[in-house]
């Protein structure tokens, strides 16, 4: 049989035996071809499987047709063990449970791809967790964990994922399940495999005393220390032996993880944390050793490199600094976080107080911030766990490259260590920057390397200098990521070739077809192979006109400045989209649940293909004609970016900045462009078009209207338009908010009398408050004149300002353009007279500070910041000036809770405190932030037909169980289709803030008509 028969017997038979999801299609494929490593493989097949009667037969089929077997958890590897040509079999969506949890004997049971943090929460409760807290907590899942024997920031109180793995099931080649637990309980093949290594280990025992890295970060090779102990800290607590401890750090080489005994330790219940603030480099490495004497939980580094491009990041910038002495003084070349943790608060306060005392006696008094508060320490760690994902947020084509960058050493050595290494990437034309594990002297670095020009030369350079200096300070090569192909061939370097013969006949006698990710920790290919690399030289991205500007990420960086070059240098034929998509580095950050916005559809799916890291990889293979079809406007491509709702989650969170809602919007004008639009495309994009004509044509309001109460028309439209009959539309208002009515009611100033007039303000009213919701217009212009504002309110003849969002999302870039233009032409001479613009509807107001700095509108960077800068939310607006003491509003007592759902783009646009803070100022108000990602409407999305359940169930992740908990609250959202959604799911009418303060002036000059839907 040649390859394409024996993949398609694959498909057929995993078809037919199992109830998994079998995919076959390249672009499936390549969006499991990656890890986080600088490697590339397009697997052979991906299999997702749903029970464990599916994993036993998928591993008997492969076995059977001699196709190798990859696990694969949330594949967020460094060196990529994680990527092969193999069937890759994804744990992560349907084996994510708590198996079984005991107390009394402090283990849990779990299934192999429960991520981390879940498990986490799920023992919080009990006051116990599991401890290797990994800086991916939020992806990497405890199979991966145990694959590839992690260490977590807290490793020296705690040790290793070995130190804390009591038993692993697995299954073995021949598809049969083995438990490995303590030696003295085994039997069967299991004890037979124990018995096997342990024999090796006892021929070996001199020269592993000799070779072995006495330190506790070694994850090189495979465990045959486990039977004569040569780490730092004992493998077991009482010396016995684990014989699970063989296959963790095997790399899924060994066996296929089906359940995972924890250890259980202790959850602290206080911490302090102090952060020393050094001005060289070398003192923070040398203080390293006298640090841990005193008994901390972690000591982590921060360069200062990173500490500057934390504070480039807006979601970074306010936390980062809080560790810092003196935020205005020059960046301290380095930071060290120190965790003391326990259950007495006064002991830890103690043992900081020393941490203050021993850094004066080192001569660097006053260096100290000392943090006590839960929520700061917690804010600072997110940072430091972010920091790799900030060092690679670097523009360009150099990129810093994950190979020595975890070696670790002896504390004591350090410090000199660390400058030798320095004086190596300088002799190589880069630099590197450090981070992360100074306790255990495994210290994060990445030089900058291009790996598509002579990146792969001097990466194999350097390694080899870097061993040499790992080798004269009698450290390990691989302390934490394990081997993978990058330091796949440094194993036998690390232990000579008795002990590498050693591990191959381990290998040999777990799994002696080879069935298991071969060429991994055994046979490994040379780091350097650039057919395995994600950019080898071959890689050639096909030319595209864009219609937004993105010359910005189009540059190169030198590595030795970290500079880059002037935007739109930087070689890409598609214009700096293509280099905007490669800023993706598969961390898999995108892949979590917790706090934020990023990524909703994921949330919901669980699906590879929804989430930012599988969009951002389907359009770099695309773009790089790796799929069926080259370029943007493709079937592939449209399927991956179906459910991106454009939230602009992964704008903000995404810690290299992709911003997947932008690259939407130029994918859909791409698309539309060539396929064309539909009627649903023209009904939408063209709204802000004729909604002037239904709205002054007597009856047609009404006329429309009617189908919200018809479901006949409702299903008829559906049909024809594909705008869900389940769903109601807007209502049109008779009292659209574009007549001259308003400006008489509120006796609103005209543009010529603002420029002199007292507290001069625009108030633009963008198209759906305007035509659905003008009672909130209504509101805002009752605030605004109660706080004392001479307002104008934007209008224009037969028509209104429109911002292009409609046309934007639509793919009607020219159409978008056009309003932009026509919006900015009149906004621009009001700001630039120092006049503040304000507006309700995020998505709307905060384009002018997106979108409209890279659509090419005829003004420049500093024209466009200016409007930018000048244009505000209404609670943006009214917070400020509340700070500068310009507001006095006269409010009635808060009576209700209220419950703040912020809108997507407020989110990302960090404008949800503002709100919060307004709501606030209301006398006892009990303002609540709910925990929402995207509400699922997301404009459009919610009311297409295909997207109507999606929509929903994102809608259910948080927001409306957290609204129907509290019947009472008021509801503040201050997106319109935000609103729709929480209407349409809880019966519950949200409000705009505007609505809400006007509800509480004292003295209302208007009549509070709630917002509601026919
Ligand atoms: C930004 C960033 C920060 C990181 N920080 C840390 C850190 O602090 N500490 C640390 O140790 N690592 C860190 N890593 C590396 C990586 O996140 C961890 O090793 C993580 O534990 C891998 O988990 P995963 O689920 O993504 O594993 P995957 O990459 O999916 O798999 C890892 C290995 O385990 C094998 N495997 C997976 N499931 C099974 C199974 N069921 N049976 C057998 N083998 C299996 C795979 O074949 C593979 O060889 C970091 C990576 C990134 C990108
Ligand atoms: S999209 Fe961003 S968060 Fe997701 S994997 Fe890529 S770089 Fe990481
Ligand atoms: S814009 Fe939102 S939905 Fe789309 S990829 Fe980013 S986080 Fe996910």
């Amino acid at each position: 049989m040649d390859t394409m028969e024996i993949t398609q017997q694959l498909q057929t038979r995993l078809q037919k035996n199992t109830s998994g999801e079998v995919l076959t299609d390249l672009a499936s494929r390549g969006r499991y071809a990656t890890d986080a490593s600088i490697y590339q493989t397009i697997p052979i097949s991906v299999f997702i499987p749903k029970t464990a009667q599916d994993i036993q037969a998928a591993i008997q089929i492969a076995q059977e047709l001699a196709i190798p077997i990859l696990p694969r958890g949330g594949g967020t590897s460094q060196c990529g063990q994680t990527t092969g040509a193999a069937l890759v079999i994804d744990n992560s969506r349907h084996f994510r449970n708590l198996m079984d949890l005991n107390l009394a004997d402090g283990y849990v049971d779990v299934e192999p791809g429960m991520v981390l943090d879940h498990l986490n929460q799920a023992l919080k409760k009990h006051q116990v967790w599991f401890p290797v807290d990994v800086s991916t907590s939020g992806q990497a899942t405890i199979g991966g964990m145990a694959g590839n024997n992690s260490c977590g920031s807290r490793s020296i109180a705690y040790g290793n994922m070995v130190h804390n793995v009591l038993g692993i099931d697995a299954w073995l080649s021949d598809g049969k399940v083995s438990s490995f637990g303590l030696m003295q309980d085994a039997a069967g093949r299991a004890l037979k495999l124990g018995q096997f290594v342990q024999q090796l280990a006892l021929e070996h025992h001199a020269e592993m005393v000799e070779k072995w890295p006495k330190v506790l970060r070694r994850v090189a090779g495979y465990n045959l220390d486990i039977f004569h102990n040569q780490n730092e800290k004992p493998y077991t607590e009482d010396g016995r032996v684990n014989l699970s401890h063989l296959l963790v750090g095997s790399e899924g080489s060994l066996a296929y993880f089906k359940k995972l005994r924890l250890k259980l330790a202790e959850l602290p219940q206080q911490k302090t944390l102090g952060v020393i603030n050094f001005a060289s480099f070398y003192q923070a490495m040398d203080s390293a050793q006298h640090i841990v004497k005193l008994g901390p939980c972690a000591v982590e580094l921060v360069d200062r490199t990173m500490i500057d491009l934390a504070r480039t990041n807006p979601a970074f910038k306010k936390i980062i600094e809080t560790g810092l002495k003196d935020p205005q003084a020059p960046t301290p070349e380095a930071i060290l976080l120190v965790e003391f943790a326990g259950n007495d608060l006064s002991y830890l306060k103690q043992q900081l107080n020393q941490l203050v005392e021993l850094m004066a006696d080192l001569g660097m008094p006053g260096s100290v911030v000392e943090m006590i508060d839960p929520q700061t320490q917690k804010n600072l760690w997110e940072v430091r766990k972010a920091g790799l994902n900030i060092m690679m947020s670097l523009k360009g084509d150099g990129k810093p490259v994950s190979f020595i960058e975890d070696c670790a050493v002896p504390l004591e050595h350090l410090a000199e260590y660390t400058n030798a290494l320095t004086e190596v990437f300088t002799k190589h034309g880069t630099r590197g920057t450090w981070y992360a594990h100074a306790s255990v002297g495994t210290l994060h670095v990445r030089p900058i390397l291009d790996m598509r020009r002579d990146g792969a030369a001097k990466m194999r350079a350097i390694a080899e200098e870097a061993a040499e200096l790992v080798a004269k300070y009698k450290g390990a090569f691989s302390g934490e990521h394990g081997d993978g192909i990058s330091r796949g061939e440094w194993i036998q370097w690390q232990f000579g070739s008795n002990i590498n013969e050693a591990f191959r006949k381990i290998k040999n006698n777990f799994d002696p077809t080879n069935l298991f990710n071969p060429g991994k920790i055994i046979d490994t290919p040379k780091m350097d192979d650039q057919s395995l690399f994600r950019f080898p030289p071959s890689y050639k991205v096909i030319p595209i006109q864009t219609a937004f500007d993105w010359s910005s990420w189009n540059v190169q960086n030198n590595p030795l400045t970290e500079q880059t070059s002037a935007p739109g240098s930087g070689g890409d034929p598609a214009n700096g989209f293509s280099k905007a998509i490669e800023m993706c580095n598969n961390n898999g950050h995108c892949r979590k649940f917790d706090a934020g916005t990023m990524c909703p559809s994921y949330r919901v799916t669980r699906d590879e293909k929804h989430v930012t890291r599988g969009r951002a990889n389907t359009l770099r293979l695309a773009l790089s004609s790796q799929l069926e079809e080259s370029g943007l406007a493709t079937a592939e491509v449209k399927e991956a970016l179906d459910l991106c709702v454009g939230c602009k989650g992964c704008k903000r969170e995404c810690p290299t900045g992709v911003d997947m809602a932008k690259m939407k919007l130029e994918f859909t004008h791409q698309y539309k462009a060539k396929h064309g639009y539909t009627l649903r495309d023209r009904l939408i994009g063209t709204l802000p078009k004729y909604a002037h004509w239904i709205a002054n044509t007597p009856g047609l309001p009404s006329l429309f209207n009617f189908r919200n109460k018809n479901q006949g028309i409702a299903n008829l439209l559906e049909k024809f338009t594909g705008i869900s009959a389940q769903r109601k539309l807007p209502s049109w208002t008779k009292d659209t908010a574009f007549t001259r009515s308003f400006e008489e009611e509120f006796e609103l100033t005209s543009l010529e009398e603002l420029k002199n007039a007292h507290k001069p303000v625009v108030f633009w009213v963008d198209t759906f408050n305007g035509f659905f919701e003008s009672q909130n217009i209504r509101a805002a212009l009752a605030v605004l004149k109660a706080g004392g504002f001479s307002v104008h309110l934007l209008r224009k003849e037969n028509g209104h300002y429109c911002c292009g969002r409609t046309f934007m999302s639509t793919g009607m870039m020219d159409q978008a353009k056009t309003s932009a233009k026509e919006l900015l032409d009149v906004l621009m001479p009001i700001t630039q007279q120092g006049i503040p613009i304000v507006g309700l509807e995020p998505s709307c107001l905060l384009s002018l500070r997106d979108e409209y700095l890279v659509m090419g509108l005829g003004y420049n960077a500093e024209e466009l910041n200016q409007l930018a800068n000048g244009s505000k939310l209404f609670e943006e607006f009214l917070f400020e000036e509340h700070q500068q003491g310009r507001l006095h509003l006269k409010l009635t007592e808060a009576k209700n809770t209220i419950q703040v759902h912020g809108h997507c783009h407020q989110k990302a646009m960090d404008t949800v405190k503002p709100l919060l803070d307004l709501l606030a100022i209301i006398p006892k108000a009990n303002v609540q932030l709910i925990e929402t990602s995207c509400c699922g409407m997301a404009g459009s999305f919610g009311y297409e037909v295909e997207h109507l359940e999606v929509s929903k169930q994102m809608a259910e992740l948080s927001l409306l169980p957290s609204i129907r908990n509290q019947p009472d609250a008021i509801v503040v959202a201050n997106g319109v289709s935000c609103r729709h959604q929480i209407h349409e799911g809880s019966e519950k009418q949200a409000l705009h803030v505007a609505q809400v303060l006007a509800m509480h002036l004292q003295e209302k000059s208007f009549s509070t008509s709630v917002f509601s839907i026919n």
